[in-house]
């Protein structure tokens, strides 16, 4: 039987998601890789127990994780069941809806129809009553943004979701998402998108638009899915999830071109005692509009190396220059 480490909330501090009542932790555990049936199930426990451990108390999944599409949020459930029903008040948890889930017309996008039916089945696969933060997965071009945002504060009314969520939205269609949510009464608490040092897209107004809006942010995939790291940089490694045919990061990407930058960035990592890992997490939190970074691990290793990220949070101008030349180059 799992027994948490009282001493778990002793070297974290929390970050307070935008202008709610909610804070996070400044590092979050992601489950998109790593917890399907492709996977080891007991590797995925002893990780998720390790982050509880060390005052990680938000564990991010969505309906299509696995593979195959589910089977995060059925593995969840298991070492939820086993492990973590009596911490439940402790942990923030997370699904999502928005991608390909089930064939026919109402197994994707952003339809009443869908949001409704996917939540129900998360819950099911998850054995919870309800998650704490529901998000829409992606915009929906086809669907009124008033029916989407109008299915979440619905499902937050019915006690299924404590908090909404948006993802993969973009500056001008969040502004529009949160002026409908905080209209309906229910504000949205939290935007989820791509953003590390390889992808900056989000300082191009969305971050503007989080931190005027009062709505948290919690970067995803803030390794560049682990080109971020030094792993890459003498090949591929046959574990890594550029070689596995499961994984989403293609082998293509890992170019010299990236792993050039990956050795520069590497360098400075090291003159200021950090792998790269922890260098690219510390780097997105010297923002404080970031509330969260919500990283993917293979490994208990890998977690703990990222958690060591928070004993550095510090930049002096000078690194921040010379990192700025390497990502401009
Ligand atoms: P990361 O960029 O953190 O990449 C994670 C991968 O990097 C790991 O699986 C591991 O890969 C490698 N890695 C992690 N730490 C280290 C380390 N210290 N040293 C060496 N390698 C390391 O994030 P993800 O791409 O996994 O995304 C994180 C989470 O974000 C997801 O789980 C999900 O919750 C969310 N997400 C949300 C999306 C959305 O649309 N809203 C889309 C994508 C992700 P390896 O297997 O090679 O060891």
């Amino acid at each position: 039987m799992y027994e948490a480490n009282e001493n778990r909330y002793n070297n974290m501090s929390y970050r307070r998601c935008g202008k709610s009542g909610m804070v996070l932790p400044p590092i979050s555990l992601g489950l998109w890789h790593n917890f399907g049936d492709v996977d080891v199930l007991e590797n995925g426990k002893q990780m998720l127990h390790t982050a509880f451990d060390n005052g990680i108390t938000h564990f991010d999944l969505a309906n299509n994780y696995g593979p195959p599409p589910g089977s995060a949020e059925r593995n969840f459930g298991k070492i939820l069941k086993d492990s973590f029903l009596p911490y439940r008040d402790e942990l923030i948890i997370s699904t999502k809806a928005g991608y390909k889930m089930w064939p026919g017309p109402y197994g994707d996008w952003g339809s009443k129809k869908y949001l409704v039916s996917s939540l129900d089945q998360s819950l099911k696969r998850m054995g919870l009553e309800y998650v704490d933060v529901f998000y829409h997965h992606r915009p929906d071009p086809n669907t009124p943004l008033e029916e989407t945002m109008s299915t979440l504060d619905l499902l937050v009314k019915q006690g299924k979701a404590l908090y909404v969520g948006l993802s993969n939205y973009g500056a001008e269609e969040t502004i529009k998402a949160s002026k409908i949510l905080n209209e309906l009464g229910t504000p949205c608490l939290i935007h989820q998108p791509r953003y590390s040092m390889f992808d900056r897209w989000v300082e191009n107004g969305l971050l503007d638009v989080l931190g005027n809006e009062g709505i948290g942010a919690i970067a995803f995939s803030p390794l560049a899915q682990g080109v971020l790291t030094s792993k890459y940089i003498k090949g591929i490694p046959e574990d890594s999830r550029a070689a596995k045919s499961t994984g989403f990061l293609q082998k293509e990407s890992v170019t010299e071109v990236v792993i050039s930058k990956v050795k520069k960035l590497d360098a400075i990592a090291q003159e200021r005692n950090q792998s790269l890992a922890q260098m690219a997490v510390a780097w997105l939190l010297k923002d404080d509009r970031i509330t969260s970074v919500l990283v993917g691990v293979s490994s208990e290793k890998q977690l703990l190396d990222n958690l060591g990220a928070l004993n550095n949070l510090e930049f002096s101008a000078s690194e921040l220059e010379k990192i700025e030349i390497i990502l401009k180059d």
